[in-house]
């Protein structure tokens, strides 16, 4: 992975009567990037974290999560501002139908990101993610990050997921063969499709899956038989991949919200 900068607030030794003392730094984190988003140019930073965590037991461990936050602004505050479009582009979801919860997960990681906590892939490198599975974009489109960050992990990682709404855009579509092109109606599943993108697609309770889609099977619908870390079916669109595309009925705080999100394209 190119070149992820320090961030400014932090340092690994300082002094303390004379002394040096070793800082103390979250090792369960890494900052992966921190430049110019993809999207809009807005300052951005990628964080992979969860590196420590159930590492030792590969049947109960967690994915690897990655967090695509603004750098210079906290996660509620951007997307109240509309700034969150640096790291969401336009992703319809933003309009209150969005399932992370902000004040969570990327809350936590922007906090401690800010106080200097998280090491950089400079000071660490990439064997962490050596033979993990790794979410992209637990929160935050990936699109915003460049991509060459991504496929550096792939290459290392033992599986993934991933999800992007910028599948229109010409300048993503590398993309697709790590990625899933996030879909929100048949017509856009079958355009998605026809750009060499699998799709996966979120939708209203009365709309019945197309014949080229399954349910996922970590969801209620499709009976929660498993989890993403042991099917990774969403990890984008090999050559000539004959596999399955996905969809979901709208789910979780942001269902109601994205039941008024579609109505007019319903109706
Ligand atoms: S289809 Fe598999 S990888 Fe995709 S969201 Fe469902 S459980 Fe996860």
């Amino acid at each position: 992975v190119e070149s992820a900068t320090r961030n400014g607030n932090h340092e690994d030794d300082h002094e303390d009567n004379g002394r040096q003392r070793r800082r103390h730094f979250n090792e369960n984190g890494v900052v992966c990037f921190e430049g110019d988003s993809e999207i809009d140019g807005a300052p951005i930073v990628m964080i992979t974290t969860g590196i420590h965590r159930g590492s030792s037991n590969r049947k109960t461990s967690f994915m690897l999560q990655t967090w695509v936050l603004r750098s210079d602004i906290p996660p509620s505050d951007a997307r109240r501002l509309g700034a969150d479009r640096s790291i969401c582009g336009d992703c319809p979801l933003r309009e209150g139908a969005c399932y992370v919860t902000l004040h969570h997960g990327p809350r936590a990681v922007f906090e401690a990101y800010r106080s200097g906590s998280y090491r950089t892939i400079n000071d660490v490198g990439l064997r962490w993610a050596s033979r993990r599975a790794i979410r992209f974009g637990s929160y935050g489109d990936p699109a915003a990050v460049p991509a060459r960050i991504w496929f550096e992990l792939a290459a290392r990682a033992e599986s993934w997921t991933g999800y992007t709404h910028e599948w229109r855009a010409q300048r993503h579509r590398s993309l697709r063969r790590l990625l899933m092109a996030s879909v929100e109606t048949p017509a856009d599943a079958l355009l998605a499709q026809s750009m060499g993108w699998r799709s996966f697609r979120i939708r209203l309770p009365n709309e019945a899956p197309l014949p080229y889609e399954s349910v996922c099977p970590a969801s209620h619908e499709g009976g929660e038989r498993t989890t993403c870390f042991d099917c990774r079916q969403c990890d984008g669109a090999r050559p000539y991949d004959l596999r399955r595309h996905y969809t979901v009925i709208a789910h979780g705080a942001g269902r109601s919200a994205y039941r008024r999100l579609r109505l007019p394209v319903v109706e």
